[in-house]
Protein backbone atom coordinates (compact mmCIF):
# COMPACT_ATOMS: atom_id res chain seq x y z
CA UNK A 1 0.00 0.00 0.00
CA UNK A 2 1.13 3.33 -0.60
CA UNK A 3 2.44 5.44 2.34
CA UNK A 4 0.21 8.39 2.78
CA UNK A 5 1.03 11.81 3.95
CA UNK A 6 -0.69 12.62 6.11
CA UNK A 7 -0.11 15.48 8.93
CA UNK A 8 1.94 12.99 11.56
CA UNK A 9 1.57 14.82 15.20
CA UNK A 10 2.91 11.96 17.09
CA UNK A 11 7.05 12.35 16.67
CA UNK A 12 7.28 11.71 20.79
CA UNK A 13 6.09 7.97 19.77
CA UNK A 14 8.49 7.71 16.79
CA UNK A 15 9.41 9.79 14.04
CA UNK A 16 9.75 8.89 9.96
CA UNK A 17 13.10 8.26 8.46
CA UNK A 18 15.19 11.20 7.55
CA UNK A 19 16.38 11.19 4.06
CA UNK A 20 20.18 11.39 4.77
CA UNK A 21 19.74 8.52 7.19
CA UNK A 22 17.87 6.22 4.79
CA UNK A 23 20.08 6.83 2.41
CA UNK A 24 23.58 6.02 4.53
CA UNK A 25 20.97 2.85 6.05
CA UNK A 26 20.19 1.53 2.65
CA UNK A 27 24.11 2.33 1.73
CA UNK A 28 25.81 -0.01 4.33
CA UNK A 29 23.36 -2.68 4.52
CA UNK A 30 24.95 -3.17 0.77
CA UNK A 31 28.34 -2.54 1.42
CA UNK A 32 29.27 -2.89 5.01
CA UNK A 33 27.39 -6.37 6.48
CA UNK A 34 30.77 -7.61 7.38
CA UNK A 35 30.90 -8.18 11.19
CA UNK A 36 33.07 -5.22 12.99
CA UNK A 37 34.87 -7.63 15.24
CA UNK A 38 36.01 -10.15 12.22
CA UNK A 39 39.69 -10.25 11.29
CA UNK A 40 40.08 -9.48 7.90
CA UNK A 41 40.42 -6.46 5.86
CA UNK A 42 36.13 -5.78 5.17
CA UNK A 43 35.53 -6.13 8.67
CA UNK A 44 38.30 -3.55 9.66
CA UNK A 45 36.84 -1.35 6.98
CA UNK A 46 33.29 -1.89 8.52
CA UNK A 47 35.26 -1.28 11.82
CA UNK A 48 36.98 1.92 11.14
CA UNK A 49 33.21 2.97 10.10
CA UNK A 50 31.64 2.00 13.39
CA UNK A 51 34.00 3.95 14.97
CA UNK A 52 33.80 7.52 12.79
CA UNK A 53 29.67 6.83 13.93
CA UNK A 54 30.99 6.97 17.37
CA UNK A 55 33.47 9.61 17.02
CA UNK A 56 30.79 11.74 15.41
CA UNK A 57 27.93 10.78 18.34
CA UNK A 58 30.46 11.79 20.99
CA UNK A 59 31.17 15.17 19.06
CA UNK A 60 27.65 16.36 19.02
CA UNK A 61 27.08 15.09 22.75
CA UNK A 62 30.56 16.48 23.95
CA UNK A 63 31.97 13.82 25.25
CA UNK A 64 35.07 11.19 24.50
CA UNK A 65 34.50 8.80 21.98
CA UNK A 66 34.98 5.93 24.60
CA UNK A 67 32.29 7.28 26.50
CA UNK A 68 29.48 6.10 23.73
CA UNK A 69 28.28 2.40 23.78
CA UNK A 70 25.58 1.45 20.91
CA UNK A 71 22.26 0.17 21.98
CA UNK A 72 19.12 -1.58 20.93
CA UNK A 73 17.45 1.79 22.00
CA UNK A 74 16.53 3.77 25.33
CA UNK A 75 14.45 0.64 26.85
CA UNK A 76 17.91 -1.80 26.66
CA UNK A 77 20.08 1.19 27.95
CA UNK A 78 17.50 2.09 30.94
CA UNK A 79 17.35 -1.13 31.76
CA UNK A 80 21.23 -1.38 31.63
CA UNK A 81 21.58 0.97 34.27
CA UNK A 82 19.45 0.36 36.71
CA UNK A 83 20.78 -2.81 36.38
CA UNK A 84 24.58 -2.19 37.22
CA UNK A 85 23.76 0.20 40.07
CA UNK A 86 21.69 -2.48 41.48
CA UNK A 87 24.63 -5.34 41.55
CA UNK A 88 27.14 -2.47 42.48
CA UNK A 89 26.16 -1.50 45.51
CA UNK A 90 24.03 -4.80 46.60
CA UNK A 91 20.10 -4.20 48.10
CA UNK A 92 20.38 -1.53 50.90
CA UNK A 93 21.63 1.78 48.98
CA UNK A 94 18.76 3.94 47.51
CA UNK A 95 17.08 4.39 44.07
CA UNK A 96 16.07 7.88 43.70
CA UNK A 97 13.67 8.41 41.39
CA UNK A 98 11.54 10.89 39.09
CA UNK A 99 7.58 9.43 39.51
CA UNK A 100 7.63 10.66 35.62
CA UNK A 101 10.07 8.72 34.00
CA UNK A 102 9.05 6.05 31.56
CA UNK A 103 8.14 2.82 31.99
CA UNK A 104 11.69 0.97 31.34
CA UNK A 105 13.27 2.92 34.11
CA UNK A 106 9.99 2.53 36.51
CA UNK A 107 9.37 -1.02 35.76
CA UNK A 108 12.98 -2.28 36.21
CA UNK A 109 12.82 -0.81 39.42
CA UNK A 110 10.51 -3.30 40.42
CA UNK A 111 13.46 -5.32 41.34
CA UNK A 112 14.06 -2.93 43.94
CA UNK A 113 12.66 -3.22 47.49
CA UNK A 114 10.16 -0.79 48.49
CA UNK A 115 12.49 -0.01 51.38
CA UNK A 116 14.83 1.28 49.40
CA UNK A 117 13.10 3.37 46.36
CA UNK A 118 11.87 6.65 47.17
CA UNK A 119 9.70 9.25 44.40
CA UNK A 120 11.20 12.64 44.15
CA UNK A 121 8.50 14.83 45.86
CA UNK A 122 6.90 16.76 42.14
CA UNK A 123 5.06 20.23 41.96
CA UNK A 124 1.92 20.27 40.29
CA UNK A 125 3.82 21.21 36.81
CA UNK A 126 5.54 18.15 37.20
CA UNK A 127 9.04 19.07 37.97
CA UNK A 128 10.80 17.03 40.39
CA UNK A 129 11.83 19.01 43.73
CA UNK A 130 15.58 19.27 43.61
CA UNK A 131 16.11 19.99 47.38
CA UNK A 132 14.01 16.78 48.05
CA UNK A 133 16.45 14.91 46.11
CA UNK A 134 19.39 17.03 48.24
CA UNK A 135 17.93 15.99 51.15
CA UNK A 136 17.84 12.45 50.63
CA UNK A 137 21.34 11.93 48.93
CA UNK A 138 22.81 13.69 51.75
CA UNK A 139 20.89 11.05 54.16
CA UNK A 140 21.73 7.73 53.17
CA UNK A 141 23.55 5.76 50.39
CA UNK A 142 22.15 6.19 47.60
CA UNK A 143 22.69 3.46 44.55
CA UNK A 144 21.34 6.19 41.43
CA UNK A 145 19.15 8.60 40.67
CA UNK A 146 17.02 9.00 37.62
CA UNK A 147 15.64 11.92 36.72
CA UNK A 148 14.92 12.57 32.52
CA UNK A 149 15.72 15.13 30.75
CA UNK A 150 12.12 15.49 28.73
CA UNK A 151 9.01 14.28 29.30
CA UNK A 152 7.48 11.69 26.53
CA UNK A 153 4.03 12.86 27.46
CA UNK A 154 4.16 16.80 28.46
CA UNK A 155 7.69 17.83 27.43
CA UNK A 156 8.62 19.42 30.59
CA UNK A 157 12.25 19.62 30.87
CA UNK A 158 13.49 17.82 33.67
CA UNK A 159 16.35 20.02 36.05
CA UNK A 160 19.21 17.81 34.83
CA UNK A 161 22.21 20.48 35.66
CA UNK A 162 20.95 20.74 39.05
CA UNK A 163 20.38 17.37 39.66
CA UNK A 164 23.74 16.73 38.00
CA UNK A 165 25.20 18.89 40.84
CA UNK A 166 24.13 17.38 43.45
CA UNK A 167 25.08 13.95 42.46
CA UNK A 168 28.01 15.50 41.34
CA UNK A 169 28.94 16.63 45.17
CA UNK A 170 27.58 13.16 46.97
CA UNK A 171 29.45 11.14 44.37
CA UNK A 172 26.34 9.03 43.27
CA UNK A 173 25.49 8.04 39.17
CA UNK A 174 22.95 9.81 37.53
CA UNK A 175 20.72 7.88 34.84
CA UNK A 176 19.44 10.90 32.52
CA UNK A 177 17.10 9.46 29.99
CA UNK A 178 17.25 12.29 27.08
CA UNK A 179 15.24 10.09 24.31
CA UNK A 180 13.41 13.06 23.83
CA UNK A 181 15.46 15.81 24.75
CA UNK A 182 18.05 14.67 22.42
CA UNK A 183 17.61 15.51 18.72
CA UNK A 184 15.04 18.55 19.16
CA UNK A 185 17.34 20.45 22.02
CA UNK A 186 20.80 20.64 21.69
CA UNK A 187 22.49 17.49 23.24
CA UNK A 188 25.68 19.09 24.56
CA UNK A 189 23.35 21.38 27.27
CA UNK A 190 23.09 17.84 28.91
CA UNK A 191 25.14 16.73 31.67
CA UNK A 192 28.35 15.67 31.13
CA UNK A 193 28.90 13.36 34.31
CA UNK A 194 25.68 11.48 33.57
CA UNK A 195 24.86 8.40 31.64
CA UNK A 196 22.89 9.94 28.81
CA UNK A 197 20.66 7.95 26.90
CA UNK A 198 19.65 8.66 23.21
CA UNK A 199 17.48 7.13 20.70
CA UNK A 200 17.54 6.98 16.98
CA UNK A 201 14.07 6.68 16.12
CA UNK A 202 12.67 9.79 18.29
CA UNK A 203 15.17 11.88 15.94
CA UNK A 204 14.78 10.44 12.51
CA UNK A 205 17.19 7.61 12.88
CA UNK A 206 16.10 4.14 12.53
CA UNK A 207 13.83 2.07 15.11
CA UNK A 208 15.86 -0.28 17.28
CA UNK A 209 19.04 1.61 18.11
CA UNK A 210 20.21 4.35 20.21
CA UNK A 211 23.38 5.18 22.55
CA UNK A 212 24.10 5.35 26.21
CA UNK A 213 27.33 7.59 27.21
CA UNK A 214 28.81 6.32 30.00
CA UNK A 215 30.89 8.78 32.50
CA UNK A 216 34.92 8.32 33.13
CA UNK A 217 33.38 7.66 37.25
CA UNK A 218 31.16 4.69 35.34
CA UNK A 219 34.09 2.49 33.61
CA UNK A 220 33.19 -0.44 35.99
CA UNK A 221 29.29 -0.63 34.05
CA UNK A 222 28.14 -3.31 31.86
CA UNK A 223 25.25 -3.71 29.47
CA UNK A 224 25.39 -7.08 28.05
CA UNK A 225 28.13 -9.82 28.99
CA UNK A 226 29.04 -12.25 25.91
CA UNK A 227 31.69 -10.21 23.84
CA UNK A 228 34.52 -7.85 24.00
CA UNK A 229 32.11 -5.04 21.36
CA UNK A 230 31.70 -1.55 22.69
CA UNK A 231 34.90 -1.32 24.51
CA UNK A 232 33.65 -4.52 26.45
CA UNK A 233 30.69 -2.47 27.97
CA UNK A 234 27.63 -4.47 26.07
CA UNK A 235 28.17 -7.47 24.37
CA UNK A 236 26.93 -8.38 20.72
CA UNK A 237 27.46 -7.53 17.31
CA UNK A 238 27.15 -3.77 15.83
CA UNK A 239 24.04 -3.18 13.84
CA UNK A 240 26.57 -0.64 11.83
CA UNK A 241 24.06 -0.06 9.34
CA UNK A 242 21.59 1.75 11.74
CA UNK A 243 24.01 3.07 14.08
CA UNK A 244 25.68 5.18 10.54
CA UNK A 245 22.53 6.07 9.62
CA UNK A 246 21.87 7.50 13.37
CA UNK A 247 25.21 9.23 13.11
CA UNK A 248 23.44 11.21 10.41
CA UNK A 249 20.18 11.86 11.54
CA UNK A 250 21.69 12.95 15.01
CA UNK A 251 23.43 15.83 13.23
CA UNK A 252 20.75 16.41 10.77
CA UNK A 253 19.00 17.44 14.16
CA UNK A 254 21.74 19.18 15.79
CA UNK A 255 22.16 21.56 12.58
CA UNK A 256 18.87 23.23 13.47
CA UNK A 257 19.14 26.81 15.33
CA UNK A 258 17.97 28.28 18.39
CA UNK A 259 15.77 30.32 16.22
CA UNK A 260 14.43 27.35 14.30
CA UNK A 261 13.75 26.14 17.99
CA UNK A 262 11.78 29.96 18.75
CA UNK A 263 9.72 30.21 15.98
CA UNK A 264 7.92 26.41 16.43
CA UNK A 265 7.77 27.31 19.90
CA UNK A 266 5.44 29.96 18.19
CA UNK A 267 3.66 27.73 16.08
CA UNK A 268 3.29 25.45 19.37
CA UNK A 269 2.33 28.37 21.15
CA UNK A 270 -0.29 29.43 18.46
CA UNK A 271 -2.27 26.50 18.70
CA UNK A 272 -2.44 26.50 22.74
CA UNK A 273 -3.77 29.89 22.51
CA UNK A 274 -6.86 29.57 20.17
CA UNK A 275 -7.68 26.01 21.69
CA UNK A 276 -7.37 26.94 25.00
CA UNK A 277 -9.32 30.24 24.15
CA UNK A 278 -11.76 28.47 21.88
CA UNK A 279 -12.87 25.33 24.04
CA UNK A 280 -13.53 26.49 27.61
CA UNK A 281 -12.26 24.25 30.51
CA UNK A 282 -9.39 23.06 28.10
CA UNK A 283 -5.88 23.09 29.91
CA UNK A 284 -2.31 22.71 28.59
CA UNK A 285 -0.50 20.19 31.33
CA UNK A 286 2.84 21.69 32.12
CA UNK A 287 1.81 25.13 30.08
CA UNK A 288 4.07 27.08 33.12
CA UNK A 289 7.30 24.96 32.91
CA UNK A 290 9.71 24.73 30.35
CA UNK A 291 8.79 22.52 27.65
CA UNK A 292 9.84 20.72 24.54
CA UNK A 293 9.09 23.02 21.68
CA UNK A 294 6.77 19.99 19.28
CA UNK A 295 4.68 18.62 22.49
CA UNK A 296 1.48 19.53 23.74
CA UNK A 297 -0.25 17.81 26.68
CA UNK A 298 -4.15 19.02 26.06
CA UNK A 299 -6.74 17.83 28.71
CA UNK A 300 -9.72 18.66 26.70
CA UNK A 301 -13.36 18.58 28.11
CA UNK A 302 -16.46 16.03 28.24
CA UNK A 303 -15.58 13.55 25.62
CA UNK A 304 -12.52 10.43 26.12
CA UNK A 305 -9.51 11.12 24.24
CA UNK A 306 -10.05 7.79 22.23
CA UNK A 307 -13.08 9.89 20.87
CA UNK A 308 -10.63 12.59 19.77
CA UNK A 309 -8.04 10.54 18.71
CA UNK A 310 -10.57 8.66 16.15
CA UNK A 311 -12.13 11.80 15.13
CA UNK A 312 -8.74 13.38 14.45
CA UNK A 313 -7.77 10.39 12.05
CA UNK A 314 -10.66 10.23 10.32
CA UNK A 315 -9.88 13.99 8.88
CA UNK A 316 -6.20 12.84 9.08
CA UNK A 317 -4.62 14.09 12.04
CA UNK A 318 -2.60 11.42 13.62
CA UNK A 319 -2.61 12.50 17.47
CA UNK A 320 -2.50 9.70 20.56
CA UNK A 321 -3.89 9.45 23.51
CA UNK A 322 -0.74 9.56 25.69
CA UNK A 323 2.88 7.32 25.41
CA UNK A 324 3.00 4.86 22.66
CA UNK A 325 3.87 2.37 25.25
CA UNK A 326 0.87 2.64 26.90
CA UNK A 327 -2.00 2.30 24.17
CA UNK A 328 -3.89 0.06 24.76
CA UNK A 329 -3.69 -0.09 28.61
CA UNK A 330 -6.95 1.31 30.21
CA UNK A 331 -4.65 2.15 33.48
CA UNK A 332 -4.23 5.82 33.95
CA UNK A 333 -1.07 8.01 32.69
CA UNK A 334 1.07 7.81 35.63
CA UNK A 335 3.22 11.25 34.55
CA UNK A 336 -0.19 12.89 34.62
CA UNK A 337 -1.25 11.43 37.79
CA UNK A 338 1.73 12.91 39.26
CA UNK A 339 1.01 16.27 38.22
CA UNK A 340 -2.44 15.73 40.11
CA UNK A 341 -5.01 15.26 37.40
CA UNK A 342 -7.45 12.69 38.80
CA UNK A 343 -7.99 9.49 36.58
CA UNK A 344 -11.01 10.86 34.49
CA UNK A 345 -9.06 13.92 33.63
CA UNK A 346 -6.31 11.65 32.51
CA UNK A 347 -8.95 9.58 30.27
CA UNK A 348 -9.48 13.63 28.43
CA UNK A 349 -6.22 14.01 27.47
CA UNK A 350 -4.53 13.63 23.86
CA UNK A 351 -0.87 14.47 23.19
CA UNK A 352 0.31 16.06 20.07
CA UNK A 353 3.81 15.95 19.22
CA UNK A 354 5.36 17.45 16.10
CA UNK A 355 8.94 17.02 14.05
CA UNK A 356 10.94 19.49 12.66
CA UNK A 357 9.41 18.98 9.10
CA UNK A 358 5.95 19.81 10.90
CA UNK A 359 5.01 23.26 8.97
CA UNK A 360 3.66 26.46 10.26
CA UNK A 361 0.31 25.32 8.34
CA UNK A 362 0.15 21.61 9.92
CA UNK A 363 -0.11 23.47 12.99
CA UNK A 364 -2.61 25.67 11.78
CA UNK A 365 -4.63 23.00 9.80
CA UNK A 366 -4.34 20.70 13.23
CA UNK A 367 -5.68 23.87 15.37
CA UNK A 368 -8.99 23.88 12.71
CA UNK A 369 -9.20 19.97 12.92
CA UNK A 370 -9.60 20.24 16.35
CA UNK A 371 -11.98 22.63 16.61
CA UNK A 372 -13.87 20.79 14.00
CA UNK A 373 -13.94 17.16 16.28
CA UNK A 374 -15.14 19.46 19.28
CA UNK A 375 -18.71 20.77 17.49
CA UNK A 376 -19.21 17.35 16.07
CA UNK A 377 -18.31 15.79 19.43
CA UNK A 378 -20.73 18.51 21.11
CA UNK A 379 -23.07 18.59 18.69
CA UNK A 380 -23.48 14.19 18.86
CA UNK A 381 -23.52 14.27 22.57
CA UNK A 382 -26.54 17.25 22.12
CA UNK A 383 -28.70 14.80 20.10
CA UNK A 384 -28.07 12.18 22.75
CA UNK A 385 -25.71 9.77 19.38
CA UNK A 386 -22.18 10.36 21.77
CA UNK A 387 -20.89 9.67 24.95
CA UNK A 388 -19.75 12.64 27.67
CA UNK A 389 -17.51 11.83 30.55
CA UNK A 390 -19.66 13.33 33.35
CA UNK A 391 -17.54 16.47 35.26
N1 LIG B 1 12.46 6.72 27.32
C1 LIG B 1 11.62 7.64 26.84
C2 LIG B 1 11.53 8.99 27.51
C3 LIG B 1 10.81 7.36 25.74
O1 LIG B 1 9.96 8.28 25.28
C4 LIG B 1 10.92 6.09 25.12
C5 LIG B 1 10.05 5.73 23.97
O2 LIG B 1 8.91 6.05 23.91
C6 LIG B 1 11.83 5.16 25.65
C7 LIG B 1 12.56 5.52 26.75
C8 LIG B 1 11.97 3.79 25.07
O3 LIG B 1 12.45 3.81 23.77
P1 LIG B 1 12.56 2.47 22.92
O4 LIG B 1 11.20 1.83 23.00
O5 LIG B 1 12.88 2.89 21.56
O6 LIG B 1 13.59 1.61 23.56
Amino acid sequence: MAHRNVPYFDHNATTPLLPAAREVLLQMLDEAWHNPSSPYRDAARVHRKLQDARARIAEVVRRAAEEVVFTSGATEANNAVINWARQRLGVSALFLVSPTEHPSVIESLDQVSVDYLRHLRMDAAGSPDVGHAEQLLAESETALVACMAANNETGVLGPVGEIAECCDRHDVPYLCDASQWIGRLPARDLPPSAFVVGCAHKFGGPKGVGFLCVPAAGRDFHGSRGGDQEHGLRAGTENLPAIAAMAAALEFAEGHSAEDCRQRTDWRDALINTITTAIPGSQVNGRDRDRLWNTVSLTLPRHENTRWVTRLDKLDFQVSTGSACATGSNAPSHVLAALKLSAEETRRTIRVSAGWETREEDWTALKGAILQVWRELESDSSSGTGEVISV
